[in-house]
């Protein structure tokens, strides 16, 4: 593909702060947005150049999103597969879908990657009461009960320790009823995160790993450089590129680990996508997730990953973002607010970075 000329227009599906964030970058790059989401005015949107206001899966909106676009790429991992494949019938869609379905289900993707050895809880698919306890039993009585799609956040998912005496019958139908998994559960020592990305030419690219820690299921905090050796740093960043190659990847992808006591890795889950833990870029590198991100869906050369600083992202969640003016008074942060109006419990309204050193 030949880099897209400028002025041409990247459709993005969905509408929140991520797709805000990567319209904003397509635009210092002298390139236009158009977003597919149904809510109105969305934070993307306001950042766009134009919305089709229509669900994910119509096909009147998604015909128009290709007609209108050069390159189509995605600022959420459950775009239906159907509605990325018929996009890239018709228009060249970033990430490949294919992306997708080794995301979107949770069995799929720990068997994807086990496939190209990357390492992970141990797991096994549980549709009924009588698989959950086998495969209690195979975990020693303790695991972490999730779906199978559509889980986020810590959402979707019952912990089982070993000994509690927890009534088994009926708890797959009360998680819904859907497929689940049930995963082996995981002593670790800290959970990070890398940012990768994939050019359109093979060119390899990752940013610093970041150490996570969530609040309520939330991403609350990331720190970079995170409290890990050089080995596992550089561990985590093979096992991104060999995901990325693995899926002949167009993009930027968020890999979320579990560090264990002897510094070695379980992968947790991948993300397709622009990520939370990689917001701090924007402060800390001279080229963004998000930058990067556009620049490989748009043919250009991948950017360079390394950071100047060290620092700390923190989400704003719900009425934290009153801070404002506090935060905004404080030398050495960044912040980014996502234009929602109404700030609901649980809902993430910004993010700021605080710089806390030159590297
Ligand atoms: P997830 O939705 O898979 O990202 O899980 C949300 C959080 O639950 C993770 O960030 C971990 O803190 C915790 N968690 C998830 N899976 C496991 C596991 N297999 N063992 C231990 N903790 C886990």
């Amino acid at each position: 593909m030949k880099p897209l000329p400028l002025g041409a227009t990247i459709g993005i599906v969905g509408g929140g702060q991520l797709g805000r964030m990567l319209a904003m970058a397509a635009a210092r790059l002298g390139y236009r947005t158009i977003v597919l989401e149904p809510q109105a005015d969305c934070p993307a949107a306001q950042a766009a150049n134009g919305q089709i206001v229509a669900a994910y899966d119509s096909p009147d909106a998604l015909a128009e999103l290709a007609r209108r676009s050069a390159v189509v790429t995605y600022e959420f991992e459950n775009v239906p597969v159907e509605a990325a494949a018929t996009l890239a019938a018709s228009v060249p869609v970033f990430p490949p879908p294919r992306a997708l379905e080794a995301a979107q289900d949770r069995l799929v993707e720990k068997t994807f990657l086990n496939g190209i050895g990357i390492a992970t809880a141990g797991f096994r698919p549980v549709d009924d009461d009588a698989q959950l306890v086998e495969a209690l039993a195979v975990f020693d009585g303790a695991g972490i009960l999730k779906t199978r799609r559509l889980g986020y956040d810590g959402k979707g998912q019952r912990l089982f320790l070993a000994g509690d005496g927890q009534v088994l019958s009926g708890a797959v139908a009360a998680m819904g009823g859907v497929p689940l998994i049930l995963e082996s559960l995981v002593t670790f020592t800290r959970e990070i995160s890398i940012i990768a990305a994939r050019g359109f030419d093979g060119a390899l690219a990752a940013y610093d790993p970041a150490e996570n820690v969530h609040r309520d299921g939330i991403l609350h905090r990331s720190t970079v450089p995170a409290g890990i050796s050089p080995d596992t740093a550089d561990a985590a960043r093979e096992a991104a590129f060999a995901i990325l190659t693995a899926l002949d990847y167009v993009g930027v992808i968020g890999v979320e680990f579990f560090v264990l006591a002897d510094g070695s890795l379980l992968a947790n889950e991948i993300a397709p996508r622009v990520h939370n833990s990689g917001h701090w870029t924007e402060a800390a590198c001279a080229i963004s997730q998000f930058e990067q991100h556009i620049r490989a869906v748009a043919g250009l050369p991948l950017g360079d990953a390394r950071r100047h600083s060290d620092c700390e992202m923190e989400n704003l969640i719900g009425d934290e973002v009153l801070r404002t003016p506090e935060l905004l008074a404080e030398p050495g942060l960044v912040l980014h607010l996502y234009g929602k109006a109404e700030a609901r419990p649980g809902r993430k309204m910004g993010h700021f970075t605080r710089l806390t050193g030159c590297v």
